[in-house]
This record gives C-alpha cells, structure tokens and sequence, in this order.
C-alpha cells in the first residue's frame, strides 16, 4: 500500500514536538562542570613516597610514555660489621599525556600503589611538549585524587591494619609493663 501523502512530515514533525517538550540533557560546559563518576580516568597522579623506581609501569606501558631516571645510593650497615645496602632514586618520573591512551595498565601493575587516577581532566596545552607532566606536576594531581570508597562493615579486616593494630597492642602493653616495674 502506498504511504498517505504527507505521513513522513507528520511523523517527523511529531519528534520534534516530542523532543522539544523533554527536559535537555546538555550540559552547558565549561559554565556547568560534569558530574563524573568517582573513578574517572582523567589525569594520573604520582604519589613519589610509595615508588621504588622498580620500572614496571614503564615496562609495561604500552605506548612507552612513562620515563624513568634513577641512580643508585648506599645506605651504610645498620649494625657494626653489618652489610652495605643500597636502594635506588628517583631523579626523574614523567608521563607524556600526548601519547598516553589511559588504559590504566600503569596503575594496575604498580606493586606499591604509587600511581592513581584523578578526575581531573582540564589540562590541555597549545604546545604538544607541555603535555609530558613531570614528577612534580604528577605529584600535585595527588591531591585531587579522590579518597577509595569505604569498606564493606562485614569485610575482614585489612591485613596492613591489622598488623599495625598488633604492633600498636604490643608496644602498649610494654609500655603499661615497663612503668609498673618503675612503680
Ligand atoms: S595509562 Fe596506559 S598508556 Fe597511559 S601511561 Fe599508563 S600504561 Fe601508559
Ligand atoms: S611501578 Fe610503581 S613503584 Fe614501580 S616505578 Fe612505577 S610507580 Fe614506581
């Protein structure tokens, strides 16, 4: 059967109405912010304390964005007649966000939680080469990283706390025996 005369106009004429009717879903950026989820993949952070310079994440970096310099330094024996150690340090730690596809591979591989994703996403450059954050722009990202989300109240309880917690007893209970032995 052929179509009325004029039926493809009514119908889309009636989208229209039916559209124009709804409430919008655009948002106004960059007057009003996006209401993104917590675990946004903006901007890596870098928390320098917790890295060991054990070159993972650049190992394993897709795209080799991640740039590592290191020299290492001899810590003296701790006790007479003990052994040398030596530890590595950080001299240089860069991500070029130019190259970077934030797969998250990075944060996932890196054994000391030195590495988190922020929201933050307004950081675009007119010069391409400004986009290689150094360590001490990736460390300022830190701080707008979002606290992790709270704990399950039936979950077991962490095995970092947990040993703290015991030490902590220890060291109490030493202290409680040391003073009544003063008394
Ligand atoms: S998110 Fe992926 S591509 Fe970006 S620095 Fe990390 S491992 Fe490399
Ligand atoms: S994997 Fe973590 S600890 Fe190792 S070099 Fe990378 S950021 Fe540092």
């Amino acid at each position: 059967m052929a179509p009325i005369p004029g039926s493809g106009l009514a119908k889309g004429l009636a989208v229209t109405l039916r559209t124009m009717t709804r409430k919008s879903v655009t948002k106004q950026y960059p007057d009003t912010q996006p209401d993104l989820p917590p675990r946004t993949r903006g901007v890596i952070g870098l928390f320098e304390e917790n890295c060991t310079v054990c070159m993972l994440c650049a190992r394993e970096c897709p795209d080799w964005c991640i740039y590592i310099d290191s020299h290492k330094e001899t810590i003296p024996a701790a006790t007479p007649g003990g052994r040398e150690r030596s530890r590595n340090v950080l001299d240089r730690f860069a991500i070029d966000f130019s190259l970077c596809m934030y797969c998250g591979i990075c944060i996932e591989v890196c054994p000391f939680d030195a590495l988190f994703w922020s929201p933050e996403f307004e950081y675009a450059e007119t010069d391409i080469r400004d986009l290689t954050h150094e360590r001490d722009k990736l460390r300022e990202w830190m701080w707008t990283v979002p606290a992790p989300p709270a704990l399950d109240p039936a979950a077991e309880e962490p095995k970092e706390i947990a040993a703290a917690r015991k030490t902590a007893e220890k060291l109490a209970a030493a202290q409680a025996e040391a003073k009544e032995g003063e008394e």
